[in-house]
């Protein structure tokens, strides 16, 4: 469960508004803090884009091969994505937002 770096209450990030197309900090709603994902959030999504971009070529390859010559690749890499999701949606941790 995620909480405010700042107040500690309970954070449901869907529910957040973004603060821009720019930004990547959210505000608390009790608090009216700013904060954000950590670095290592941040770099395992990077990774997880990078598995999904893999995922978007194999589709293209095999809308545009045809056959089934990489189906099963192509499947197994969007189970891997799904995984992954999955795993790195139980380690976003929070933390403030440092004012520059
Ligand atoms: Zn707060």
């Amino acid at each position: 469960m995620l909480s405010c770096p700042h107040c500690h209450c309970h954070i449901i990030l869907r529910d957040l508004p973004h603060q821009g197309f720019w930004r990547s900090d959210r505000r608390c709603p009790n608090c009216g803090e700013h904060f954000r994902v950590d670095a290592k959030t941040r770099h395992l999504q990077a990774w997880f884009i990078g598995v999904a971009l893999v995922s978007l070529l194999l589709t293209v390859l095999l809308y545009f091969r045809g056959g089934t010559d990489c189906l099963l690749v192509t499947l197994i890499s969007y189970l891997l994505l799904a995984g992954l999701i999955g795993w790195g949606n139980r380690k976003v941790y929070l933390v403030p937002l440092k004012k520059e």
